[in-house]
């Protein structure tokens, strides 16, 4: 199997663009889909002040790499759940990748350590607050990554969701037929009021596995393992389908998705409409100033009770 693009020898076979690459081409086409797809649903440009969300796992880590070698301004955040025998692990591989890559190129990494700035680690929490450990997670990322886009002044908040994450969040959206979900489900959410950070998925047009080639091949140290609360949720569930249809008939996930993103982008829920929608029922947290719906942001509310359930 030779290179499509050089004829030297290949690494990696892509079936669903009918094409495989030398190590050389491939991180090429890495950084030209990353690129294209920050062009095409325009993310941001050189001047950006971007915030990316790290975990330690392969895409946000490939991310971070990417921003920087496309000479993007691109800082990171990582929030340490404290969950006992992979939060260390995860944090450490950050921190190693911020120390030998992001550093010396000018980035800096902020760090957000959930038992100390919440009091207790994510486990102990939602026990306390009777929530799902990944819903009180996801509750705590979504305000901690906000609050630090905004109070930093960044432009852009960007995550590591690639094309994978996405199909499987659409087939959950459509099984369940959440039309809300689905209008707000888009490469680029515009920072519809004051207080909430614009959010972009850069990775979009990259699968798993091509990501997981990109880390592997560009040494970055990444955490292999899930993490240990992903043990049977839903979307592994959406993936795996996915995957099955996958091998059966290169390019489903891709045409899913694709498909989708092209009705959006000509039909009338495209997320700009959804920013006119929330301008008009958002207004500041009662406790912490943040965007709301409601007298007070599911954060505040979900820290009420967390500190209740203490006393
Ligand atoms: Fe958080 Fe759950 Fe994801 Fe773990 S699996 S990072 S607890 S949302
Ligand atoms: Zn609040």
């Amino acid at each position: 199997m030779n290179c499509t693009k050089c004829k030297t020898k290949a690494v990696i076979d892509l079936p669903r663009h009918n094409a495989a690459f030398c190590q050389p081409c491939f991180t090429t086409y890495v950084h030209d889909q990353t690129a294209y797809a920050i062009k095409h649903a325009r993310m941001f440009g050189p001047d950006d002040r971007i915030l990316v969300a790290v975990s330690g796992g392969k895409d946000s880590l490939a991310l971070w790499d990417i921003l920087l070698k496309l000479g993007y301004k691109a800082d990171a955040l990582y929030v340490d759940l404290g969950i006992p025998g992979y939060s260390a692990k995860s944090r450490e591989k950050v921190e190693r990748f911020a120390e030998a890559i992001a550093r010396p190129k000018g980035a800096t990494l902020h760090t957000h350590t959930v038992q100390e700035e919440e009091g207790a680690g994510i486990k102990e929490l939602s026990n306390l607050v009777h929530r799902p450990t990944c819903a009180t997670c996801g509750t705590i990322k979504r305000y901690q990554f906000n609050k630090t886009a905004v109070d930093q002044d960044y432009d852009v908040m960007a995550t590591g969701h690639n094309l994978d994450d996405e199909a499987a969040r659409l087939l959950g959206n459509v099984l369940h037929w959440q039309e809300e979900y689905l209008d707000k489900q888009s490469p680029t959410l515009p920072a519809s009021v004051e207080g909430f950070a614009k959010k972009v998925k850069p990775l979009y047009r990259l699968s798993e596995r091509e990501l997981a080639a990109y880390a592997v091949l560009n040494k970055i140290d990444y955490i292999v393992e899930e993490c240990p609360m992903a043990k049977g949720s839903k979307m592994l569930l959406y993936k795996e389908a996915l995957n099955r249809l996958e091998t059966d008939s290169p390019g489903t996930k891709h045409r899913f998705y694709f498909g989708f993103l092209d009705k959006q982008e000509r039909g009338a829920t495209a997320p700009q409409s959804m920013a006119d929608k929330d301008r008009a029922s958002l207004h500041p947290c009662a406790a912490c100033g943040q965007p709301t719906t409601g007298e007070t942001c599911s954060y505040c509310k979900m820290m009420a009770r967390a500190s209740a359930a203490k006393s």
